[in-house]
């Protein structure tokens, strides 16, 4: 064998996966089940007791979803990972491992929609307290850095535009204030961006879009970078300190660069229990291995139709960092160069009617709240996501009531660049 280390396709089809041992099954096989037979009582007390690793029930591990982790660790460059039942999910397990009661995280305020309702009622009732930052203004980070703060979130090409974030610039901030850096790199893909090569020392999915990428499964995953030392300061008791959960195990000591998974867990996911189910898991790895391909075709297709928008006379804007007139795409040429992904806004000329008239006139675009599916997508933030928000709000967050957001597929580009040219045209 020679010493090359495999490429970014070949990880995406074979990482983490070899024939069962049992069966010879090539392709990783479901492991539809809860629980595992040990081989006697020490291994079973050995198992539990963090002295071996092993399968002991699915709600803290399966061998379908260590594939699935074994995938995506290699795919972005990280030490470990752990799948969960959602991206949301995975937010949850992470910053339970950080926060105590009382504690602060600073977040950008360019951010999924649902990951700006989490942030700001549910952790707020475990009394973990949001902080908001302009991810277009690093010093709005710096500034916002307390002896409270416990970390840094950001996402890597935010929703809803697409703009594409200084992931360096704020691992920066992160490195000064002695906090990891989380990056929720769901809308590029570890295809566009790999955010620990920039600094980041955890990285969030939602599996839902285009890493699973067909639109039918659920799920989310925490990729440890083993770059950050917990031990410091006693600031992250559940990594540095005994845990009475087991037997007085001090992680960080244990299990040295792969500790915050191994927290994430038998902390987290033991604990909170959002399981992902092996078949989601079978569905996304499956999705995994033609990834490279899919996202490639999704970032061409999107170039293609916004260029066909910036030159419509009905539309006034087109938010896509991949043209070359856009503010952003400086950054997408430096930290996404393959492409500045698929998902992107645009502003119509007639306002709010307009808007809500072109997603009814739409054929091939399917009108639903996701994206990175196959199917080109499409929805008017104002009069749906956004809808709560008053008119100022909606401007402030990218989603005015002209803003048309476009999640674009897969399928031939001169289809879907002749379905919006129909639905302008209306
Ligand atoms: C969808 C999404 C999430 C939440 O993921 P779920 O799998 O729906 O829980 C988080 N971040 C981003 C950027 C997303 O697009």
């Amino acid at each position: 064998m020679s010493e090359r280390l495999p490429g970014f396709s070949t990880l995406a089809v074979h990482a983490g996966a070899q024939p069962d041992p049992t069966t010879g099954a090539r392709a990783t096989p479901i492991y539809q089940t809860t629980s595992f037979v040990f081989n006697d009582a020490d291994h079973a007390a050995s198992l539990f007791g963090l002295q071996a690793f092993g399968n002991i029930y699915t709600r803290i591990g399966n061998p379908t979803n260590a594939v699935l982790e074994e995938r995506v660790a290699a795919l972005e460059g990280g030490t470990a990972a752990l799948a969960v039942a959602s991206g949301h999910a995975a937010q949850v397990v992470v910053l339970q491992q950080l926060l105590q009661p009382g504690d602060e995280f600073i977040a950008a305020r360019k951010l999924y929609g649902g990951s700006i309702n989490q942030f700001s009622h549910a952790f707020k009732s475990f009394g973990w307290n949001v902080v908001w930052a302009d991810p277009d203004d690093v010093a709005s980070f710096e500034r916002a850095v307390t002896p409270r703060t416990k970390a840094i979130f950001i996402e890597s090409i935010a929703n809803p535009a697409g703009s594409i974030t200084d992931i360096e610039a704020i691992s920066t901030v992160a490195r000064k204030a002695g906090v990891p850096l989380i990056v929720d790199n769901t809308l590029a893909s570890p295809y566009l961006i790999r955010p620990i090569d920039h600094g980041a020392d955890i990285v969030v999915h939602s599996l839902t879009k285009f890493l699973g990428g067909h639109g039918n499964s659920i799920g989310g995953i925490i990729v440890d970078a083993g770059t950050f030392d917990w031990s410091t300061g006693g600031k992250y008791p559940m990594l540095s300190e005994p845990r009475p959960e087991y037997h007085g195990i001090r992680l960080q000591e244990t299990f040295g660069n792969f500790a915050f998974a191994i927290a994430c867990r038998v902390l987290g996911l033991r604990d909170l229990g959002p399981a992902l189910s092996p078949f989601n898991a079978f569905m996304i790895l499956t999705g995994i291995e033609t990834l490279p391909l899919r996202m490639q075709k999704h970032c061409d297709n999107a170039k293609a139709v916004a260029e066909f928008l910036a030159s419509h006379p009905a539309v006034s804007s087109v938010n896509y960092a991949g043209l070359a007139s856009d503010k952003y795409n400086q950054l997408a040429r430096k930290y996404a160069p393959k492409g500045a992904g698929a998902v992107f806004t645009f502003s119509l000329k007639g306002g709010y009617d307009s808007g809500v008239n072109l997603v009814s006139k739409l054929q091939l675009f399917s009108h639903l709240a996701n994206v990175g599916d196959t199917r080109s997508l499409v929805i008017h933030p104002a009069s749906t996501t956004h809808s709560q928000l008053d008119d100022a709000a909606k401007i402030k967050s990218g989603a005015g009531p002209d803003v048309v957001r476009l999640s674009i597929g897969i399928e031939d580009k001169e289809d879907l660049i002749a379905d919006l040219e129909q639905a302008l045209n209306a």
